[in-house]
């Protein structure tokens, strides 16, 4: 547009566009100002996890949803940045879901399996408790285990990510989130009390009630929640506390390609996220909300790239409904990344050959460009996380803190401004 207009300026004209530029460039920097010294009108944040996704899933995503000329929801936020995720590990320099989370939650590096606590097994303060002592409203949202690494980083905290019963008994007793949507059924419940969702299910006869902390459903009930285990239990609930279970374990069944892979969650990402937002905003002093997409991650680990774009294009529909709330909520910050690379993941033409050998390392595809005669492969390097570099996108208050590259405990310090601070 400026291209075309340009050649028909005469001199006069171009000292006035001269002028008008000067205006365009520097209503950025006021629009960045005002939204850091506004940080009196930022109240709440929608912080979004795609488990196991870097830079070449998003690329493989954008080329399979929205093709070679098209961009990702999840791309379009104005702000980008990097961020890197090493753990303080003993053992190890590549991280884990829960000392990435706790980094997020806490703005403190620990050791892998280690939910918001330190190095020495010392309990953290976390954003979820401290924006619930603000006055604000809590909540999460999960393909996974609601009791899974992410979301129990912000909301609970164990020296060992695997005791989920123990987190579920924390988010009732101490952090109360206001809402809690994803699946883990079976840590809410003792062995022998199968619940809505039944004990060992064909599609996995592993599956059954394990929790060691009596009956937490029953427990939630008792302390005001709704709770419900179907889709159209969830459409149906009234605004409120809100507890929802909606799978045994993960709301998918991470599994190599052909040999019961299953991603087809009860309840999709986006209708909870939709969900949470409708209860969680009636609160005049904001909340926090934490969004999850599980399956990237655990179908990463598999090399499962067709389930893998299924997992991403659930996250991007979340994305669209966080972007429609903050586009008509601007106090809200809305910041997507993810917590480590999952799989070694390149995006590749599909003329090379398979040269990283034999499975796990092998090759998937091709899928096709969207709108393009054009196709892509998907090749995995390893059947684990990496130490590759997030993507982080943000808008709203604050989201211009995202610019650079900053450790994964950057995202604590952003986001505590606004979660911590009573006004
Ligand atoms: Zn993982």
């Amino acid at each position: 547009m400026h291209s075309s207009s340009k050649r028909r300026l005469t001199a006069s004209a171009t000292t006035a566009l001269a002028a008008a530029l000067a205006v365009v460039a520097v209503s950025p920097v006021l629009s960045a100002d005002a939204s850091s010294s506004g940080k009196g009108r930022a109240r709440s944040v929608i912080f979004i996890n795609g488990d196991g996704m870097a830079a070449a899933h998003r690329e493989a995503a954008r080329l399979y949803l929205a093709g070679l000329d098209g961009q990702l929801n999840m791309d379009q936020l104005p702000v980008s940045g990097q961020l890197t995720t090493s753990p303080h590990d003993p053992k190890t320099a590549i991280t884990d879901s829960a000392a990435a989370a706790t980094a997020w939650a806490t703005g403190v590096k620990t050791y892998n399996g280690a939910i918001s606590v330190d190095v020495d097994g010392k309990p953290l303060p976390t954003l979820g408790q401290q924006a619930k002592q603000a006055g604000k409203s809590t909540g999460l949202v999960t393909t996974a285990q609601v009791t899974d690494a992410s979301p129990a980083a912000f909301f609970a905290q164990t020296a060992n990510r695997s005791a989920q019963d123990e987190i579920a008994r924390q988010y009732l007793a101490v952090s109360k989130p206001d809402v809690i949507l994803g699946g883990g059924e079976d840590w809410w419940l003792p062995a022998g009390t199968p619940g809505a969702w039944p004990d060992k299910p064909a599609e996995d006869p592993t599956e059954a009630s394990k929790g060691t902390k009596g009956n937490l459903v029953d427990q939630a009930k008792a302390d005001g929640y709704q709770y419900v285990s179907n889709a159209q239990q969830l459409d149906s609930a009234r605004r409120g506390k809100l507890l929802g279970l909606f799978g045994n374990e993960e709301m998918f069944q991470q599994r190599a390609e052909g040999e019961g892979d299953v991603y087809s969650p009860a309840v999709d990402l986006a209708t909870m996220t939709k969900k949470a937002l409708d209860t969680l905003s009636t609160n005049k002093k904001g909340f926090f909300l934490l969004v999850e997409e599980e399956g990237i991650d655990e179908f990463a680990h598999e090399n499962n790239a067709p389930r893998t774009l299924q997992a991403l294009e659930s996250l991007e529909n979340a994305v669209k409904v966080a972007r429609a709330y903050v586009d008509a909520n601007p106090d809200t910050l809305l910041v997507i990344t993810g917590d480590h690379e999952c799989g070694g993941l390149t995006v590749e033409d599909t003329s090379t050959g398979d040269e990283s050998g034999t499975a796990p390392s092998t090759e998937d595809g091709p899928f096709p460009v969207k709108g393009s005669k054009l196709q892509f492969v998907m090749d995995w390097t390893t059947g684990g996380h990496t130490g590759a570099d997030v993507p982080v996108t943000a808008v709203g208050p604050l989201a211009e803190q995202f610019t650079g590259k900053h450790p994964n405990t950057h995202v604590h310090e952003v986001l505590s401004q606004i979660l911590t601070s009573r006004h």
